[in-house]
């Protein structure tokens, strides 16, 4: 038995947002042998699975049913080198950041942009993390995954991942079908930065920051330490809507009646707005209502002040969409997971 199963196990600490449900089944995958015993288990009783990697990017609105499966492979390694990238395969149960930090000792760059994102490497294809200009389809190499179809381990590149802004396939049409067990990354070994992104340049100047990759990645850091609420501290799970991308006459319609409107050019035809900005003209900016809210220096992040449920976030943010829509005809994307799925 290389799995061990628990029952009613309290999810609280395994959710960003702090939310107080439990699993009927809860266990931790430390090797690909448990991934499949957990998914024999769970397919013989036919139970519902959840793929869980640090819970930052979820709702859990209620008990879960069926079955959770933590997955907690560790391990990295370099599987490729030449004169200028390396090749460094991660498994999914990686800390994130942690992954980052430890290519950026080894002189490995790349992924400095995408410092301090909570999570786990594995869960990072499911959205193609993005932060400050860089996404992590610009270093991705290849995944591994089981795929629950087949049970077998495959293989899938970048175009098979179909990544998108926030969006994959693992999100989309095959959502639920493979659980990710490896990601592979070429990274560079040539110092290169990119601090095409406006606040980050601002900042490395007021600390005084070397233009090296690691000078980014503090710079990263203590933006979004300034700005974002720390889970432990605040439950949240970051960025609770989508940036909406419109067409570029919709966003010229808006431009007129909104001067300030914060938007950035999109792929050929279409515009993005900022989100944030949309909810903080609301006027929802720093709203609380109970335990849950709105974050005081950053409109995108709704909060669970503690003790709050998922029902009650969730109205909230329906009503933040109505209100969006009201006034600037725009929808509103959720970007977490609603589980169980509703
Ligand atoms: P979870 O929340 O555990 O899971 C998320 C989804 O991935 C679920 O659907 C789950 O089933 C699936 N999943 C997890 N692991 C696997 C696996 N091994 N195989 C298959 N499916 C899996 N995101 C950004 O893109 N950019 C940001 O800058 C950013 N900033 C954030 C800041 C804060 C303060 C917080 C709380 C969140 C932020 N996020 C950001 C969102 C979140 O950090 C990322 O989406 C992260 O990749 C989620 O990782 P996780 O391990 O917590 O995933
Ligand atoms: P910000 O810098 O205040 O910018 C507000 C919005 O404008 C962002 O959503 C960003 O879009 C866009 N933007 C700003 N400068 C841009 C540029 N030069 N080119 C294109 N778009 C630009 O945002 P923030 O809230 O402090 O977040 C900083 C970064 O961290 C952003 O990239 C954001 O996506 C990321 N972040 C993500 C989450 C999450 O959960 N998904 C949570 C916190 C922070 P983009 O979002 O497309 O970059």
């Amino acid at each position: 038995m290389t799995l061990k199963i628990l029952e009613h196990q309290s999810l609280q600490s395994f959710n960003s947002f702090g939310f107080d449900v439990a699993a009927r089944y809860f266990a931790e995958a430390h090797s690909l042998q448990a991934i499949s015993e957990a998914l024999r288990i769970a397919d013989s009783h036919a139970l519902e699975l959840l793929v869980l990697g640090e819970g930052s990017n979820l709702i859990l609105a209620d008990d879960l049913p069926g079955f959770v499966l933590k997955v907690a492979l560790q391990g990295i390694e370099v599987i490729d080198e030449t004169a200028e990238t390396v090749t460094v395969r991660a498994s999914a149960g990686e800390n994130w950041h942690g992954f980052v930090q430890w290519c950026l000792g080894q002189g490995y760059f790349g992924l400095e942009n995408l410092s301090l994102i909570p999570g786990s490497v594995g869960a990072a294809p499911v959205q193609n993390i993005g932060a400050y200009g860089v996404e992590l389809k610009d270093c991705f190499s290849h995944l591994e995954a089981l795929d629950r179809r087949t049970g077998e381990v495959v293989t899938l590149s970048t175009e098979a991942c179909c990544f998108g802004y926030r969006e994959s396939i693992f999100k989309g049409p095959e959502k639920g079908r493979y659980i990710i067990t490896h990601v592979t990354f070429t990274l560079s070994k040539t110092s290169r930065v990119n601090t095409s992104y406006g606040a980050i340049e601002a900042e490395m100047k007021r600390l005084k920051l070397p233009a090296t990759p690691q000078g980014v990645s503090r710079a990263v850091c203590s933006l979004r330490r300034a700005k974002l609420p720390d889970p432990v501290a605040l439950g949240n799970a970051g960025s609770f809507f989508k940036n909406p991308v419109v067409s570029n006459a919709q966003f010229e319609d808006l431009k007129i009646r909104f001067p300030e409107i914060v938007a950035y050019p999109d792929r050929d035809g279409f515009t993005k707005l900022a989100a944030g900005w949309l909810i903080e003209q609301c006027g929802w900016k720093g709203f609380r209502e109970g335990a849950v809210g709105v974050h005081v220096k950053q409109a995108l992040v709704l909060v669970n002040y503690g003790g709050g449920r998922a029902d009650q976030l969730l109205g909230l943010a329906q009503r933040i969409c109505e209100s969006v829509q009201r006034r600037f005809g725009v929808e509103l994307e959720m970007e977490p997971g609603i589980y169980p799925v509703p």
